[in-house]
């Protein structure tokens, strides 16, 4: 079974070559909870009360998988790199980041 692009829509034929690109976004918490600034506690919790579980969710916790072609997958990786002004330097093999 063959795969399509989602960016290009180029058809993959089965057995060429495509890559799993994965975003997520991940809330932090660093422990510390200010509640000396109510103003601002009452403000996240009207927030909170007019947003759907689902947007709640994503808040918290967001992550797609897409399917994308060779130049697709260099074209997205750039433009991500570009964007936060990273280095995008070569790409590092999984091994590298296992230290
Ligand atoms: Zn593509």
């Amino acid at each position: 079974m063959g795969h399509t692009c989602r960016r290009c829509s180029q058809e993959i034929p089965e057995g060429g070559l495509y890559y799993h690109v994965k975003l997520s976004a991940v809330s932090g918490y660093d422990g510390f909870i200010d509640l000396e600034h109510e103003a601002a506690v009452s403000a996240i919790a009207d927030e909170i009360s007019g947003k759907s579980s689902e947007a709640l969710e994503e808040d918290v916790y967001f992550e797609r998988e897409v399917i994308l072609c060779s130049s697709c997958r260099k074209a997205v990786i750039e433009t991500f790199c570009e964007q936060l002004r990273i280095d995008g330097g070569p790409d590092k093999a999984p091994g590298d980041l296992l230290h």
